[in-house]
């Protein structure tokens, strides 16, 4: 499969190097959900203007109290954007099926996250209206 999303710095083979461009690399240009414990935002990257959809889940742990934090950032093309308005957020999963996405896990007993390249259908956080 040929990949034509995004450029070195927001779409490179290190996973890590990628995640640290991301924080400051990743305008927000549209918030689709916007929750405290679930985000769903359209984000373009600064140097080639690929666009993103950035999920971030937050799993409240009542035991610690603390939450556990999952992230997962899709490169999409500029179709499925025109149509992600209307897109339902579990339909969403499937935009992670065969491309590969960025996920960062942090679970609460981890001082930091695991950053990696995943492919395959999104694990979709919990959100409010699910
Ligand atoms: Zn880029």
């Amino acid at each position: 499969m040929t990949q034509s999303f995004g450029c070195r710095r927001c779409y490179g083979e290190d996973a890590e190097a990628v995640w640290v461009y991301y924080e400051e690399g990743l305008a927000v240009e549209q918030e689709l959900v916007g929750d405290s414990h679930f985000l769903v935002q359209l984000r373009r990257c600064a140097e080639c203007g690929q666009q993103f959809v950035w999920i971030f889940g937050e799993a409240v742990d009542w035991q610690r109290g603390e939450d556990a934090q999952r992230r997962e950032i899709v490169p999409i093309s500029a179709a499925e954007t025109e149509a992600l308005s209307n897109l339902e957020i579990t339909s969403m999963a499937a935009l992670g099926d065969g491309r590969r996405h960025l996920v960062t896990d942090w679970p609460t007993a981890a001082s930091r996250p695991a950053i990696e390249w995943a492919t395959g259908e999104l694990r979709l956080p919990r959100g409010p209206h699910s």
